[in-house]
C-alpha cells in the first residue's frame, strides 16, 4: 500500500462546514472596509527577500528566524510573505500611486507565512486582514483606522476586546529613549530570560513585549517611552486620544506596547481579546504608523498607518460563541421511484437557477434512506417526487421542523418556499 502524505505542519486545511465562519469574517470585512472607502489590493504571496529585510528589519524574529526563504531557479532570493504591509507599500511605490491621488486607502486579506512554534492561534500559514492608509500624517487618520477595526469587531459580534495604544516617538526623540532603555536593561541583565539577554544586544525594544513574568516586571519598572516624546510627537499622541474620545472609542494607554516590527513611528496599537480560548495568543490584531517606510524602500516621502488582524484568531473566538454559519438548504428533493430520478435532477437544477439552495441525492436509493439524508441535511423542506406528482404537477412541501405539509404546484416551488416565514438568517447583516 502507498504511504499516506500529510499536509505541512502548521498549515491547516479548511473544509466545508468550517469555511463558512471564515467567509462570514471575510464578507463582513469587505462590507466594512468598503464603507470606510478602503479598496482591496492583492499582491503575490512571494516577494524579493530584501523587501522584508529592509522594512520589517533584519533583527526582528520575523525576518531573523521565521521567514520561508528560498532561491528560485534564477538564483534570486525570494520569501513567502510573512506580513502584508511591506508588499502593499512595494506595490504602492511601484505603481506610483502617490502621483495619482494624495490619500489612498487599501485593504488586503490572504495567507501569510512564518516558521513559528505552533500552538493554539499560532500557525505557520495563517490569514490576515489588514488595511493601510497612505498620505495622511494626521492623528485623525490613526483614529479612523482604529474605528474601522472597532466597527469590524462589533459587526462580528466580538465585543470583549481591549484597544491598547502607545507612541514610540520618531527619529527625533526615540534615540534618547532607546539609550536610556539599553542602559536600564543592562543594569538588570541578570533578571532577564535568556532570550531577552540576546534581544538586549540585537533589538532591545523587544524585551518590552516578552511574555516572561520576570521580564515584564523589569520592563514595567523601566523608562517610560511617553516621557521621552518630543513636542510634535506628544501633540500627535494627545490629539489621537482626543479623536478617539470624539469617536467614543475606549482605549488603554500602555507604554510597554512596542510591537515586534522595526518600521513603526509614533502611534502603535493592539487589540487584545480576553477570551481564554486564545491562551497567550490573545492579540487579535495590531498596527501603527510607519511614516518612514516608503522612503526607506526607495519610494516617495509618504506617511502611512496600517493594521493587520489574524483571521485564525477571530475565527477561534467566533467558534467559541457557538453560532452556526452554515447556510442550510431550502429544500431536499427525494424521488419515490427510479423513473422520477431524471425529473428530480432537472427540478433541482431549475430551482437552483431560480435561487433556492437545493439538496438532491445523485445516488438515488430507497425513499427511506433519502429521507434520512434529508433529515441530516438540515433542509427546511422536503419534496417527494414520484409518478403521481409528475402526472398531476402537484406535490407537497414537508416542513422538516414539523407541521402540516404545504401543497405546491411543481412550477411554483421557489415562490412557495420563499413565501414561508423563515427563522432569522444565521449571518447577521452588516
Ligand atoms: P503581526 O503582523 O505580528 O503584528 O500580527 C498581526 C496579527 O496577525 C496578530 O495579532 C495575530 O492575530 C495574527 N498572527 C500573527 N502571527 C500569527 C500566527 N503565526 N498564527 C496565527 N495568527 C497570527
Amino acid at each position: 500500500m502507498s504511504q499516506k502524505i500529510n499536509g505541512v505542519k502548521g498549515m491547516n486545511d479548511l473544509l466545508p462546514g468550517e469555511i463558512e465562519v471564515w467567509q462570514f469574517v471575510e464578507s463582513t470585512a469587505r462590507t466594512l472596509f468598503g464603507r470606510f472607502g478602503y479598496g482591496e489590493v492583492r499582491t503575490p504571496v512571494v516577494e524579493d527577500t530584501a523587501l522584508f529585510v529592509r522594512s520589517v528589519g533584519e533583527e526582528t524574529d520575523i525576518v531573523g528566524k521565521e521567514m520561508y526563504t528560498f532561491e528560485d531557479k534564477g538564483g534570486r532570493s525570494l520569501s513567502l510573505r510573512p506580513e502584508g504591509t511591506a508588499p502593499a507599500a512595494r506595490a504602492y511605490i511601484e505603481h506610483s500611486v502617490n502621483n495619482q491621488e494624495p490619500v489612498s486607502r487599501w485593504f488586503y486579506m490572504g495567507p501569510m507565512f512564518r516558521y513559528e512554534r505552533m500552538k493554539t492561534g499560532r500557525y505557520r500559514q495563517f490569514s490576515q486582514i489588514g488595511a493601510e492608509a497612505y498620505g495622511a500624517k494626521e492623528p485623525a487618520q490613526d483614529a479612523e483606522l482604529m474605528d474601522v477595526v472597532v466597527q469590524f469587531l462589533e459587526a462580528l459580534g466580538l465585543t470583549d476586546v481591549t484597544l491598547n495604544i502607545n507612541s514610540l516617538g520618531d527619529d527625533n526623540c526615540r534615540p534618547a529613549y532607546h539609550a536610556k532603555l539599553v542602559e536600564y536593561l543592562n543594569a538588570h541583565r541578570e533578571e532577564l530570560c535568556a532570550d531577552c539577554q540576546q534581544r538586549l544586544e540585537r533589538n532591545p525594544l523587544r524585551v518590552l513585549d516578552c511574555k516572561n513574568e520576570k521580564c515584564q516586571a523589569v520592563a514595567g519598572a523601566g523608562p517610560n517611552v511617553l516621557e521621552f516624546l518630543c513636542e510634535p510627537c506628544r501633540a500627535h499622541f494627545t490629539d489621537l486620544q482626543r479623536k478617539l474620545g470624539v469617536l467614543g472609542i475606549r482605549y488603554v494607554v500602555n507604554h510597554r506596547l512596542v510591537r515586534g516590527l522595526d518600521y513603526y513611528t509614533r502611534t502603535v496599537f493592539e487589540f487584545i481579546a480576553s477570551h481564554p480560548a486564545l491562551g497567550t495568543a490573545s492579540t487579535v490584531g495590531g498596527g501603527g504608523r510607519y511614516d518612514k517606510m516608503m522612503k526607506g524602500l526607495g519610494g516617495p516621502d509618504v506617511p502611512a498607518v496600517g493594521f493587520a488582524m489574524g483571521l485564525d484568531r477571530l475565527v477561534l473566538l467566533l467558534k467559541e460563541g457557538g453560532k452556526t454559519f452554515t447556510q442550510r438548504p431550502d429544500l431536499f428533493i427525494a424521488v419515490a421511484d427510479e423513473g422520477s430520478q431524471d425529473q428530480g435532477l432537472a427540478l433541482a437544477s431549475r430551482l437552483r437557477r431560480e435561487g433556492l439552495k437545493v439538496d438532491f441525492d445523485t445516488r438515488g436509493g430507497s425513499l427511506k434512506s433519502q429521507m434520512k439524508r434529508a433529515d441530516k441535511s438540515g433542509a427546511r423542506f422536503t419534496l417527494v417526487l414520484g409518478e403521481q406528482e409528475r402526472q398531476s404537477g402537484q406535490a407537497k412541501l414537508k416542513p422538516m421542523a414539523g407541521g402540516e405539509p404545504i401543497p405546491v404546484a411543481l412550477d411554483a416551488v421557489a415562490a412557495t418556499v420563499r413565501a414561508q416565514p423563515e427563522a432569522p438568517a444565521p449571518v447577521p447583516a452588516v
